[in-house]
């Protein structure tokens, strides 16, 4: 199956902080696209999430991915050296201690294949013929919470807590990621995106978005603005990625009889 992706993404300092801590990467040739969300007083929030995106494209933005196998321990590799790099630089730097950011990074195979790694609470989901899928489970203590039955959807969403993460890149000398092999078709939509989103718009918004919006610039430009309309809480970043090439339109199909 050849592969044909196209991308756009789309971020914005929402309405409440005055400073983007989010960082983005998409890196087309390598099939790599990255959300990552910094934390950490003095911008060391920012400092964390770009360091975090510089070296998966440092590690990973050289070739095209080869066999899934690889290319999952290659991700993984990657991940491991941004979170080393991360703590190190938060060791040294008194203003950076503690910082730590998330990470969601997807890299497309050949093959309908995709690997992806995740740290946090930043997402990825698959639009498949209009359904959405969530691909990533949140390292949140609400998380946790919900699998115990303890907590709702939409109380998650609003519980002062929401934003505490169990498991952050850069807070410990190895932080690993939930790394796995996730499958992709011609027409499906991937979205990787910040708790900015996330928080403030729940699921089928987004599911509803993604479906009508068909062209990802528009599409991660909608989003972005849907949370900045419920308020902007946070930075919000998007990252869309459609997959191969639209099925020709009715009228240009060979007639079949
Ligand atoms: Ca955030």
């Amino acid at each position: 199956m050849e592969l044909q992706l196209a991308h756009a993404a789309a971020t914005d300092v929402g309405r409440v902080r005055d400073q983007n801590e989010d960082a983005w990467l998409a890196l087309p040739d390598s099939r790599l696209f990255a959300v990552a969300d910094g934390m950490g007083g003095h911008a060391a929030g920012e400092v964390a999430s770009r360091v975090a995106v510089e070296t998966l494209a440092e590690e990973l933005g050289d070739a095209p991915p080869g066999e899934p196998e690889t290319a999952r321990s290659q991700l993984e590799h990657a991940v491991l050296a941004a979170g080393r790099r991360i703590h190190d630089q938060s060791a040294r730097v008194p203003e950076r201690h503690g910082m730590g950011t998330t990470v969601t990074a997807l890299q497309f195979l050949e093959a309908g294949r995709t690997v992806l790694a995740h740290v946090g609470d930043s997402r990825a989901y698959r639009l498949r013929e209009g359904k959405l899928r969530r691909l990533t489970r949140d390292h949140t203590w609400v998380q946790e919470q919900m699998d115990r039955g303890l907590m709702s959807e939409s109380g998650a969403r609003q519980h002062p807590a929401s934003s505490v993460l169990t498991r952050a890149l850069g807070t410990a000398p190895r932080v690993s990621p939930d790394l796995s092999v996730v499958d992709w078709r011609p027409g499906d939509v991937f979205l990787l995106c910040s708790d900015g989103l996330t928080g403030p718009v729940p699921d089928e918004d987004i599911e509803r978005t993604l479906r009508e919006i068909p062209d990802p610039q528009a599409a991660a430009a909608a989003l972005v603005l849907l949370a900045n309309e419920r308020g902007g809480p946070d930075n919000v970043t998007a990252v869309v990625v459609r997959t191969g090439a639209e099925s020709p339109p009715e009228d240009s199909r060979t007639p079949s009889s």
